[in-house]
């Protein structure tokens, strides 16, 4: 089997895969550098301080006390066939398998769809800021692909907005909401941007990150358009 590389590994988690007891694994490399990552260190490919032997080890240990595992990142696409054959052999262990998205590779994510029973995609701003928030040209036509054809699936989606106010405003989360819910989209999120260390570029005030949240009337309309609405303050 191609050995991953995995950057990190959170054993335990209520919050990563709806309504089940998971494992995260963050897988290293990303494609984007989005202004806001907190997961810096995971951005290059490098060598993974985990052993995915070591870790298929673990997970099977585990085996009757989880129900999924998560990959996360990083961008776990990035990864190609190496991750789809190791989320196969997650598979066969009986658990159930997440996927955390920004959409960058529609392809890979086709194929993925064979395993993966649930996906939470990235929609991180509208088109005309997308290129500044994540530093790349195609990035938002490529998350708009894999939205698509997930879709197509059936499967479950959560889709996350995280309302960086450097890079949305209040209308353009309207304006996102009514691209979902004209695509059939059920289940959101949007997220508070909570400002880290290494975060250099940071000039936001907690009146301009939380003015997402405080807005009756645009909470209201959201949470009409959508069979859930999560609200992660
Ligand atoms: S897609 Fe995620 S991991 Fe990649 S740079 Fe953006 S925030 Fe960081």
């Amino acid at each position: 089997m191609p050995e991953i590389q995995i950057g990190g590994y959170v054993p335990f988690t209520t919050i990563d895969y709806p309504g089940k007891l998971a494992a995260v694994l963050f897988l290293r490399g990303c494609p984007l550098r989005c202004a806001y990552c907190s997961n810096r260190h995971l951005l290059d490919v490098g060598s993974g301080e985990y052993d995915p032997a070591k870790v298929l080890d673990l997970l099977r240990n585990r085996v009757g006390k989880l129900e999924a595992i998560v990959f996360s990142g990083g961008e776990a696409l990035m990864q190609g066939d190496a991750v789809l054959d190791y989320m196969r052999a997650v598979k066969a262990l009986g658990f159930s398998v997440g996927l955390h998205t920004n959409g960058f590779y529609p392809e890979m994510l086709r194929r993925a769809a064979e395993i993966v029973d649930w996906v939470g995609l990235d929609f991180k701003t509208t088109r005309d800021k997308y290129k500044e928030l994540v530093g790349n040209d195609v990035a938002y036509e490529r998350m708009l692909e894999s939205l698509d054809s997930w879709l197509g699936t059936g499967r479950g989606i959560e889709v996350r907005i995280t309302c960086d106010p450097r890079f949305i405003t209040k209308s353009a989360l309207s304006e996102i909401a009514d691209i979902l819910a004209a695509r059939g989209v059920q289940n959101i999120a949007i997220q508070k941007y909570i400002p880290h260390f290494d975060d250099e570029r940071d000039k936001t005030t907690p009146d301009a990150r939380e003015q997402f949240f405080n807005d009756t009337n645009l909470r209201d309309k959201i949470n009409a358009m959508f069979e859930n609405v999560i609200w992660r303050e």
